[in-house]
């Protein structure tokens, strides 16, 4: 088991080393005063967490590569104890989906589901196998937009400042790799395979959202039914505060602020933006979504500044927010229209915010210079 460190506080801490998160809850609460900053214990050595005036509990953690933040609401006179263990249990539950979806860990069961590529069915976990089978409806749903097997080529590409592109050659040769059909699921006996060896699934556009989802429905178990769990821009927002919605606002792709809100009930909101991880060579930018159809990043001169997606859960709504940007925002925007499951938020390149049909009503815009 991995450990992470949680951290209740009274105020989110922007300045956590990940940077802020693409979505986030408005207004802020307003005491900055972080009281409680420990490493982790066993869940039943946690020290009740602090209430805040608005009678919630914040926590937040490290995880996936991004922040993770959860905001639950008990009551001004809520147990504060069980508030709390609820949360390291739902962080908990995190780390363990992490530490089995994460392609970027050699040992995981994803990992090693990778490496039999080509070899007979292997027994997958509950897990894993849900993953899986959802990724492949999703692919389907997106019409190959959204494709985990993008990992064949995804693995050769990294994302960070200095970096620079593969050789076309090495993407060419690896584009046979890709095709979501060729992942063999078995829900009778739960095991499956990857067809032809050399592919290789990579989850980066829903484990998280299936995270969020996770941490969402264990706070819920335990009875604490009003929260938002929130995830480097996965969000699922559960009941209300207090019987006051929650609202939750999309960030400026350009900087600090939002440009503006929803409020939002038993559903996911899920940002994404090409803004957060990309290099630059040669005078041209490459940011981390693949187009599954060239192996490349998306055009930068076609691509959307940011994507948000609301779907009833964080895994659809990350991977269709994934899918959404690989269409682009007109494509993007007309798919989102002929699904009902799926509403957006779409700020295509010159700054435009376009919102969907469905959400037009509840979209609040954000006064200018906010
Ligand atoms: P974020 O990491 O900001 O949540 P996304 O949810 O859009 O961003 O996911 C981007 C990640 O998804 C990439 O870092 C990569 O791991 C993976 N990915 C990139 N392109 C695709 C694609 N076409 N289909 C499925 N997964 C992809
Ligand atoms: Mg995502």
């Amino acid at each position: 088991m991995r450990r992470f460190a949680l951290l209740f506080a009274l105020v989110a801490c922007e300045g956590a080393p990940s940077g802020p998160a693409p979505t986030r809850v408005v207004p802020p609460p307003p005491d900055p005063e972080v009281v409680e900053a420990k490493p982790p214990a066993a869940a039943q050595e946690v020290d009740a967490p602090p209430i805040r005036k608005d009678g919630t509990i914040y926590a937040e953690s490290e995880l996936m590569g991004t922040r993770f933040s959860i905001n639950l609401w008990v009551g001004a006179d809520g147990d504060a104890s069980a508030g709390g263990e609820a949360i390291h249990a739902a962080i908990a539950e995190v780390d363990r989906i992490e530490g089995l979806a994460s392609e970027w860990i050699a040992q995981s069961e994803l990992s090693r589901f990778s490496d039999g590529a080509g070899g007979p069915m292997m027994e997958l976990s509950p897990d894993l196998f849900a993953l899986l089978r959802r990724s492949r409806e999703l692919a389907e749903a997106s019409d190959g937009a959204f494709d985990p097997t993008f990992y064949a080529i995804g693995d050769l590409w990294k994302f960070e400042p200095g970096s620079r592109p593969p050789a076309p050659e090495e993407i060419e040769a690896r584009l046979a790799l890709i095709g979501w059909e060729r992942i063999e699921l078995d829900p009778e006996s739960r095991r499956g395979r990857l067809q032809t060896p050399g592919m290789k699934v990579g989850l980066g556009a829903i484990a998280k959202g299936y995270a969020v989802d996770r941490a969402a429905k264990l706070l819920r178990d335990r009875g604490f039914a009003d929260h938002i769990v929130e995830g480097g821009g996965d969000t699922y927002v559960s009941g209300s505060k207090g019987g006051q919605a929650w609202v939750v606002g999309i960030q400026r792709p350009d900087g600090p602020g939002t440009v503006g809100a929803l409020p939002l009930r038993d559903r996911a909101l899920v940002t994404s933006g090409g803004y957060q991880r990309f290099f630059e060579f040669d005078g041209k930018r490459y940011a981390h979504i693949i187009d599954p159809r060239t192996g490349w990043p998306l055009d930068e001169a076609e691509s959307a500044l940011s994507v948000s997606v609301v779907a009833a859960d964080a895994t659809d709504a990350d991977a269709y927010c994934t899918a959404v940007a690989v269409m682009g925002p007109t494509r993007g925007m007309a798919f989102v229209e002929a699904t009902p499951a799926v509403e957006a938020v779409i700020i295509d390149h010159s700054g435009e915010v376009r919102v969907s049909t469905g959400l037009r009503e509840i979209f609040v815009t954000a006064p200018a210079g906010k």
